[in-house]
């Protein structure tokens, strides 16, 4: 199958774009009228509450047999699959000259959506729920709330394939290159031997799918993450589980810090991945994925060279490396500096590079 990019492109920014969400911080607020907005093409349902009361709703669309779960923001900070999943809401309402893809896509599966499972983490800009759990490593005690909710659909629903949808910081790179990782995949592992189920090799190729039309588009700008076997997360279980789970991580796009490029990105992959499951009667495409080089993790956001800092003592010029950290201070998402540890520097990638000539450099810090 080969998709028109040049028209799909084009399409993006005025027919699939939600645009009345943008940047970093998504809350339940912002897409709560979406929600309410969607067409009866979409079945919507409230299927419960975080810890704090807040809503949770699944959005259903497809009458075909294989079935598909996603979900976003289950660290509630990580809103980038969301934006991608109300751009992927545009396209099935209205494609503008991809309705036989769409067709496809609807005719044969049965998608099951849960936009921002994390909903309370997604007020105050945490990883976390409210009750300090990792949604993301409670698979096997469900002591959150939230965890109960996926997992309960999960077991309803039954589905073949799952996508989840995550964000990566900005440290990570493509390894053996100087690009940033804009688009990182995993097909979990189930156990520590990482062996290579059928289940395993499903979803491998799908991400091999995903990964050939990203490639047309951002080459070298796709990674792929450990595979280790994590005993508690969410991926590793549901795959265990023989639910193919496809873990999406949304990285860093060149002087993008919202997250609005990778955000197109991610709505092609999961666009074309939930094209390929559609499309596909074997799935059998599995090792390209070990061609998919891994992620690394050179980047720091700003090397400031010659630089002196404010509370140095003394006179010392030298190169200083600076991640950016967030947090919510009156409702507002703050960006401020940490410092990284002076001698890891000179191994460092940077996403901008200051010469600051011997003056001193002050820093934003929390
Ligand atoms: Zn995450």
């Amino acid at each position: 199958m080969n998709w028109n990019i040049e028209k799909l492109e084009s399409n993006y920014d005025q027919y699939y774009k939600e645009k009345s969400i943008s940047g970093l911080y998504i809350r339940q607020s912002d897409i709560l009228p979406l929600i309410k907005n969607l067409s009866p093409k979409f079945e919507i349902e409230k299927i419960g509450e975080s810890f704090e009361k807040r809503e949770i709703y699944k959005i259903k669309i497809g009458t075909g047999k294989k079935k598909i779960l996603i979900w976003s923001q289950m660290h509630g900070n990580e809103s980038t699959g969301t934006k991608a999943l109300f751009d992927f809401f545009h396209f099935l309402e209205n494609p503008n000259g991809f309705e036989k893809e769409r067709d496809l896509i609807l005719e044969n599966c049965e998608i099951s959506i849960i936009p921002m499972l994390n909903p309370d983490g997604a007020e105050v800009y945490t990883r976390v729920n409210r009750q300090n759990i990792d949604l993301n490593r409670d698979a096997v005690n469900l002591k959150g709330v939230e965890s109960k909710i996926l997992r309960k659909e999960l077991e309803d629903f039954n589905p073949k394939f799952c996508f989840n949808l995550h964000d990566q910081r900005t440290i990570f790179n493509v390894e053996g290159t100087e690009n940033p990782a804009t688009i990182s995949f995993l097909a979990p592992s189930i156990n520590e031997e990482r062996t290579l189920t059928d289940g395993r090799k499903e979803t491998m190729s799908v991400i091999s799918k995903m990964n050939q039309f990203l490639q047309k588009l951002i080459p070298n700008q796709v990674g792929r993450y450990t595979d280790e076997f994590y005993p508690t997360a969410t991926g590793d279980n549901f795959q265990k589980l023989g639910h193919n789970t496809i873990l999406i991580e949304a990285g860093h796009f060149p002087e993008d810090y919202e997250r609005e490029k990778t955000r197109k990105y991610n709505f092609y992959s999961l666009l074309i991945g939930c094209f390929d499951i559609a499309n596909s009667k074997i799935f059998n495409n599995y090792e390209e994925y070990f061609s998919i080089p891994n992620n690394d993790d050179r980047f720091v956001d700003i090397i400031y060279e010659n630089a002196k800092l404010e509370d140095d003592n003394c006179d010392i010029i030298k190169n200083i490396g600076i991640i950016f950290k967030y947090e919510i201070k009156n409702s507002e998402l703050i960006k401020y500096s940490t410092i990284v540890k002076s001698s890891e520097i000179s191994s460092k990638l940077a996403h901008k590079r200051v010469n600051m000539e011997g003056k001193i450099l002050f820093l934003t810090k929390k």
